[in-house]
């Protein structure tokens, strides 16, 4: 099923769109603020991105800079009541691929959001979707860790986490990037949680798959 994330705080216009999308077969989640749509944009759950750009948190050219930033090829289409040139201009080198104004009529909206889809089906250079270090192989579609031939199970923020440090083998990665990956805003930052999940995952990888650097952070080892 094709995902559709729709980041927007006015409940009636998301609830609006959410019906919409869903009487065409698309899979939709609202997020209703600026931390959210960017954590679930880099979820690899949702193949289109419909972006307000005034939300609270963070907003919309900042999610956008953020996603780019990180590779992430998502197609964003920013759907927002701001109307002048300078906007559009702002969102579309932000790296939003179309820019629909408030009000909108839906069937623009489809159309557009169909154009983007078939865009993106058609060959191009695919993103990388399987990682492997040594042993292990990631992969972002299916959702599934391998070592070796063996199955690993992890939950969300494991896997989100254990491809941060695929994606930077042989790299230290500092507490603050982890944090911002995986959980994507400023965690109370005396929290643990980075230490505790990178327990989880040595459990289940193997207790010398992540080296502790003193001071610095983690690096995953080549196994
Ligand atoms: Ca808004």
């Amino acid at each position: 099923m094709t995902r559709i994330l729709i980041a927007e705080d006015e409940p009636a216009i998301a609830n609006f769109l959410e019906k919409k999308l869903r009487e065409q077969g698309f899979g939709t989640k609202i997020a209703e603020d600026g931390y959210s749509a960017l954590y679930e944009s880099l979820s690899h759950n949702f193949d289109l991105l419909i972006l307000d750009l005034g939300l609270p948190g963070k907003d919309g050219v900042e999610i956008m800079e953020e996603l780019r930033g990180q590779g992430e090829t998502i197609p964003i289409i920013i759907l927002t009541a701001r109307t002048s040139v300078k906007d559009k201009v702002i969102g579309l080198k932000g790296g939003a691929d179309d820019y629909v104004t408030k009000p909108f009529s839906v069937e623009e909206l489809l159309a557009r959001i169909n154009l983007r889809l078939r865009s993106r089906q058609e060959p191009k250079q695919q993103p990388e979707i399987v990682l492997k270090v040594g042993e292990i192989t990631l992969d972002l579609h299916a959702h599934t860790v391998k070592i070796g031939a063996r199955t690993i199970h992890l939950s969300n923020q494991e896997f989100i986490l254990l491809e941060n440090f695929m994606r930077h083998p042989d790299r230290v990665l500092s507490r603050e990037e982890l944090l911002n990956y995986v959980w994507g805003y400023d965690y109370d930052c005396d929290s643990n949680i980075v230490d505790v999940y990178v327990g989880y995952l040595r459990k289940k990888l193997g207790r010398d798959t992540i080296e502790t650097v003193r001071g610095v952070g983690y690096r995953l080892k080549l196994l």
